[in-house]
């Protein structure tokens, strides 16, 4: 990641609230969830919250440390096993 990309990314609560204008919605997915047990923040060490997204046909995960650090990464998520 390079510093340019580094300072264009928005932080998590507009990229979150960009991709519910865009019609996605969270989810819950625990076989994700427990896939990134031990995942600590790069940069304060916190550990991240993971959220899913989806529209119905495309599955986004994020991990998502405390606002007060603000570090994020998103990633293609499995499809979720159900939704809701
Ligand atoms: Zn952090």
């Amino acid at each position: 990641m390079t510093l340019e990309q580094f300072r264009n990314k928005p932080a998590w609560e507009v990229y979150e609230a960009a991709l519910l204008d865009r019609g996605f919605a969270p989810y819950w997915d625990p076989d994700a969830e427990s896939n990134i047990v031990g995942i600590t923040c790069c940069r304060c060490r916190g550990v991240p919250s993971y959220v899913g997204m989806t529209d119905g046909t495309t599955s986004l995960g994020f991990l998502a440390c405390r606002p007060e650090c603000g570090e994020w990464i998103g990633f293609p998520a499995p499809a979720p096993s159900r939704l809701p």
